[in-house]
């Protein structure tokens, strides 16, 4: 059987709502029939399937969480959760699309915006009409974005930006980037920086071996007259930025079951049908503890994310929380996408099946948002109170 049957063995389906089902299937079956078909070969070209823009406006996966005055679809945190659970099981690449759409751009333009800015962009954002960026990351600046050197100076009737940023997701499509950058006294600022202003371009970055199926860019400014109508008023300083990485780092722990679930799926189908010594290879030992690993960790992993999406939508999720989160689902699907590419052998390494693109992918996402080490020293200065990584 070729259909994709999702792990759920502790029965979290039974604690779902019939809202969330509703949303969970329905992104599920476009996945099968919009991305599946599809994504291998957009990944082995390094092209990002436009043609999926309109069905996640249509699933809602852009601004799930955005009220549906503004276009958004107005659902809760365990709905985009799922949400980016079922996108990623398709490919990483596009639910960053999604997650950089939702959390990193109407998100921000939500909570920070003016009303005239919110009317404006949010409608276009969730339709698709409009495709978003963040920019936080530099060339000399990653896991330490407060030493940003990207800045813009008040000229009276708008703002002159300069600087440049790196390894930003959407950047070559883009119609809108929101962009942090530091005012004359070193104070972060969110700016909306829209396709065509002067001096403003977005470089492809090519020769990827992960998320290839994702368009990622620099975004240059030189000189770029900013009109003051698109500084983003609500919120300064780092932790304007950061508190939009945490909407987006949430999804990403949903999101990173979602490639793990499929590899695990693949994994347990080829290991019932391949013969190998006259019996099916999952009647080994060494197979079966390497399944039995994957599921045990795959339903760990669910039970982090279904109680942080509870904290989330009572606002009482932290944001060491949500680093606990990201860190320990994103390792472990990849733990399960390495497990899972043995239990195939050779079959394990083509395009063929999902399981090598979705570690590829995983790379990415282990190191995105937060690396690995970062979340873990965030969790070590939440439980000690003293941060080692400043
Ligand atoms: P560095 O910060 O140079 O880190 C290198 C290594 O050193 C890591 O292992 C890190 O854990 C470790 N390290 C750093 N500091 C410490 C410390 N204090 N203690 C211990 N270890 C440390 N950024 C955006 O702004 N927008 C995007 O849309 C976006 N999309 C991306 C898409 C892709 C495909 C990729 C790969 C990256 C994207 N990023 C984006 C950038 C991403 O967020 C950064 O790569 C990430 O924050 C890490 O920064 P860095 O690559 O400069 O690594």
């Amino acid at each position: 059987p070729k259909a994709f049957s999702a792990p759920d063995y502790y029965l979290l389906d039974d604690v779902l709502s019939s809202e969330h089902i509703m949303v969970r299937d329905a992104a599920r079956s476009w996945v099968n029939k919009a991305i599946i078909p599809i994504i291998d070969e957009h990944a082995q070209n390094a092209t990002f399937p436009k043609q999926v823009i309109g069905g996640l406006a249509e699933i809602g996966a852009f601004g799930p969480m955005i009220p549906e005055n503004y276009g958004g679809a107005g659902l809760d945190y365990i709905s985009y959760g799922l949400l980016m659970q079922e996108i990623e099981r398709g490919d990483s690449g596009i639910r960053s699309t999604a997650s950089v759409q939702s959390s990193l751009v109407m998100y921000p333009i939500y909570a920070y915006g003016t009303e005239a800015q919110k009317k404006h962009f949010l409608p276009k954002l969730a339709s698709g009409e409009y495709m978003g960026a963040f920019g936080l990351t530099e060339p000399n600046h990653g896991s330490n974005p407060g030493g940003m050197e990207t800045k813009f100076k008040d000229q009276g009737d708008h703002y002159l930006l300069n600087g440049a940023k790196m390894w930003i997701s959407n950047a070559p499509f883009a119609d809108v980037a929101v962009v942090w950058a530091k005012d004359e006294n070193g104070r972060i600022h969110g700016l909306l920086v829209e396709r065509g202003m002067e001096g403003f371009t977005t470089p492809e970055t090519h020769n990827k071996w992960s998320l290839r199926a994702s368009a990622t860019g620099e975004l240059h400014f030189d000189n770029v007259k900013i009109p003051k109508k698109n500084l983003l008023p609500g919120k300064n300083g780092l932790s304007a930025p950061l508190h939009c990485l945490d909407s987006a780092r949430y999804g990403i722990s949903w999101g990173a079951i979602g490639a793990a679930m499929d590899c695990y799926d693949t994994a347990l189908r080829y290991a019932k049908e391949r013969m190998q010594f006259g019996k099916p290879i999952a009647a080994f030992q060494l197979q079966q503890k390497k399944l039995a690993e994957m599921v045990t960790e795959i339903t760990k992993a669910q039970l982090l994310a279904h109680r942080l999406g509870q904290l989330k939508n009572k606002g009482k999720a932290s944001s060491a929380m949500i680093s606990m989160a990201k860190r320990n689902n994103v390792a472990m699907a990849l733990q399960v996408a390495r497990e899972s590419r043995q239990i195939l052998g050779a079959m394990g390494i083509s395009g063929e099946f999902s399981i090598m693109r979705h570690m590829m992918n995983l790379e990415s996402v282990v190191t995105y948002e937060g690396t690995h080490d970062i979340h873990l020293l965030i969790t070590g200065a939440d439980i000690t109170g003293i941060p080692a990584f400043k």
